[in-house]
């Protein structure tokens, strides 16, 4: 396997940032995950759009035209002949003595990995359905910034695999959800509308979620953009996750409680099934 460190393709046993690196100090960087298809990266230009917008918010300095970046993840992939996966890209403030103010002269650190998954086994799952539990939200209110401070998603995550689960959503202080630990969440009502929180500043804005936005539109299938709380989605009559990595992921069981009839439903099978049509490809 290949990394891509600050310039360089490296094996990747031996790709290695400084110890002094903001990312490793301060958890001082964003990432983005994005799904490799067919050989195909999909949706780069959203993911990059966001990327812009984290490193923007943060005041990190952009680690080069987005045609570079582009590239360099087509290589990572090629390099690492991943058919379907995914690509990791990380940018951090940079490398400087530890101190929480900006450094004054510092470059951003780039560092991009490359991953194969398994449809097959992706499928399954999905037809197969997830488990999820529900946790308090204890993050800080700017969660639309995709950055690397992540340890209440990682603890979240922990819960959730100890629980059996496969994912844990997050619930804000008035008993409504706002996102999964690494994906958005949704639910199908009676009426067969698609609900999810509205992409402010308490939940990630998914890429993937947007793509579903589209792909409903165009199969005439109403979104309403509010929070919904726990109780909602256990009486719903589907439940439904949404990431880079796992496309559309039906929920059956939320803190243990069947959704619907227990199965995943043919309205998260189809938004899954026809995903991919609504999606930017870009061959690698
Ligand atoms: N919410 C959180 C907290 C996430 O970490 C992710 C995945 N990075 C998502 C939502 C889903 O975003 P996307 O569809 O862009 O993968």
């Amino acid at each position: 396997r290949i990394a891509f460190v600050n310039g360089r393709y490296v094996p990747h046993a031996a790709a290695q940032v400084h110890v002094e690196d903001r990312g490793y100090q301060f958890a001082d960087g964003v990432y983005e995950v994005c799904e490799v298809r067919d050989g195909a990266l999909i949706d780069v230009t959203r993911h990059l759009d966001r990327l812009e917008r984290s490193l923007d918010e943060l005041r990190i300095d952009h680690p080069g035209e987005r045609s570079a970046l582009t590239l360099i993840m087509r290589e990572v992939v090629r390099r690492n002949r991943i058919r379907n996966g995914m690509v990791y890209l990380q940018v951090t403030r940079g490398v400087a003595p530890r101190d929480h103010g900006f450094p004054a002269d510092v470059r951003p650190s780039v560092v991009m990995t490359a991953r194969a998954a398994s449809r097959a086994k992706a499928d399954a799952q999905a037809a197969a359905g997830i488990a999820v539990i529900t946790v308090p939200d204890n993050r800080w209110d700017r969660v639309d910034i995709k950055s690397t401070s992540l340890l209440p998603n990682v603890l979240a995550k922990q819960a959730a695999r100890e629980a059996g689960a496969y994912e844990a959503w997050f619930v804000d202080g008035d008993g409504f959800v706002t996102e999964g630990s690494s994906t958005n969440a949704w639910i199908v009502t009676r009426e067969g509308t698609l609900v999810t929180r509205a992409a402010e500043h308490g939940i990630l804005r998914g890429i993937t979620r947007g793509v579903v936005s589209d792909v409903a539109a165009t199969r005439q299938i109403r979104v309403v953009e509010r929070p919904f709380s726990v109780e909602e989605a256990k009486t719903a009559r589907e439940a439904f996750i949404t990431a880079a990595t796992t496309i559309v992921m039906p929920v059956v069981s939320i803190d243990g409680h069947a959704v619907g009839d227990g199965k995943p439903g043919p309205v998260a099978l189809g938004l899954r099934a026809a995903f991919h049509d609504g999606v930017e490809r870009l061959s690698a």
